[in-house]
C-alpha cells in the first residue's frame, strides 16, 4: 500500500508539474500574442426579452493561438491577469473595441469587460478618456463590465474609479450577479446602472421554485433601485417568456444570438459595415 501511494504522490507531482509548465508556457504566448495580432474580438448581442430591440452587443475576447487553436478566455484570462499581461491585453480590448463599435455604428451601446487589475490602475480613467476621444465613440455608447471578484482587490479605489467613469458618461454593469461573492453591500454603494443576472439563475428557471423567486427577488430590488436587470445565458423559449412574464426587460444568451464576428452578426446586428 505505501508503494502505491508514493506512486500516486509521484504521479501527482508530475502532473502538477506538467500544469505549471504548460501555464508557463501560456504566460510566455500572452505576452507575443499581443504583437503577433492573435486577439481577436466577438460581441453577442443583448436584448428586449419581449421584443427585438437590441439594448447592447457585449465585446467578449477571443485568443487564435497558432499551436493550440482557440483558447477560451475562461483559461487564458486568468493565466493573464497571473502574469500581468491583462493589463495591455484590456487596453488593447478597449480601443480595438471602441473603434468598431464608432466604425459600425454600433447602437445603442457596446459592453466591455475589465479585469481586477484594470479596476485598480489608476490609469484607467485617462485611458477610457483618451480612447473615446481618439476613436469618437460617445461615452453613453460605453458600458463597463465589472465583478464583485475584479473590485475586491481595491474596493476603495475601484469605487473612485467608476464614480469618475460614470460621470463621463459611461455605464456601469455589475456582472455575474448572484455567483461567487456578489453582495447587496456592493449594489449598496457603487453606482451600477445595470445587474447581470448569473446565468446559473437562468439555467435553473425552468426547474426550480428556489432559481424563480431569486430572479424575482432581484428584479423587484432593481426596480425600486432604478437599476436595469439583465438575464444572461438565455438558451430557450421557456426562459425567455418566463422572464417576460416576470417582468425582467433584457437577456442575452444563444437564443438570441451567439457571440460572432462582427461581419458575420449579419443583418441581426442593424450594424452599419464601414465602406
Ligand atoms: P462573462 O463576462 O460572464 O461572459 C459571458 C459568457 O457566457 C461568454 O463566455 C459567452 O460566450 C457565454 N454565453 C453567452 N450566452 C450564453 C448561453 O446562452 N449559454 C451559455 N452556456 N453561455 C453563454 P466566453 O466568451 O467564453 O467568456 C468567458 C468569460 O471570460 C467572460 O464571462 C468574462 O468573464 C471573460 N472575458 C471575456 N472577454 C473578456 C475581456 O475582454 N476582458 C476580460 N477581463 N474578461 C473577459
Ligand atoms: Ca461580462
Ligand atoms: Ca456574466
Ligand atoms: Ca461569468
Amino acid at each position: 500500500a505505501k508503494k502505491s501511494m508514493d506512486e500516486k504522490i509521484c504521479f501527482y507531482e508530475a502532473n502538477m508539474d506538467e500544469a505549471s509548465r504548460a501555464r508557463r508556457a501560456m504566460a510566455r504566448d500572452i505576452w507575443t500574442a499581443l504583437e503577433r495580432g492573435e486577439f481577436f474580438l466577438n460581441y453577442q448581442i443583448q436584448r428586449a426579452v419581449s421584443c427585438d430591440e437590441i439594448t447592447g452587443y457585449e465585446v467578449l475576447l477571443r485568443w487564435q493561438h497558432p499551436v493550440q487553436g482557440l483558447i477560451p478566455p475562461a483559461v487564458f484570462i486568468p493565466v493573464a491577469e497571473e502574469c500581468g499581461a491583462i493589463g495591455a491585453i484590456g487596453d488593447w480590448v478597449l480601443e480595438h473595441a471602441c473603434r468598431e463599435a464608432a466604425q459600425w455604428n454600433l447602437q445603442p451601446r457596446i459592453a466591455v469587460n475589465l479585469s481586477a487589475l484594470q479596476l485598480s490602475n489608476a490609469g484607467l480613467v485617462e485611458k477610457v478618456r483618451s480612447v473615446l476621444a481618439a476613436t469618437g465613440l460617445p461615452p453613453q455608447r460605453l458600458e463597463l463590465e465589472v465583478t464583485e471578484t475584479a473590485i475586491i482587490a481595491d474596493r476603495e479605489r475601484a469605487l473612485y474609479l467608476l464614480q469618475q467613469l460614470k460621470a463621463m458618461g459611461v455605464t456601469i454593469a455589475m456582472d455575474d450577479f448572484g455567483s461567487g461573492y456578489s453582495s447587496l453591500e456592493t449594489l449598496r454603494s457603487f453606482p451600477f446602472d445595470k445587474i447581470k443576472l448569473d446565468r446559473s439563475f437562468i439555467s435553473e428557471l425552468e426547474t426550480s421554485q428556489q432559481a424563480k423567486a431569486f430572479v424575482r427577488a432581484i428584479l423587484a430590488l432593481g426596480h425600486s433601485l432604478n437599476v436595469a436587470v439583465l438575464a444572461e445565458g438565455v438558451e430557450t423559449e421557456a426562459q425567455r417568456a418566463i422572464l417576460e412574464q416576470e417582468g425582467c426587460q433584457e437577456g442575452q444568451g444563444y437564443l438570441f444570438g451567439r457571440p460572432a464576428l462582427l461581419s458575420a452578426l449579419g443583418e441581426l446586428a442593424q450594424a452599419v459595415p464601414p465602406h
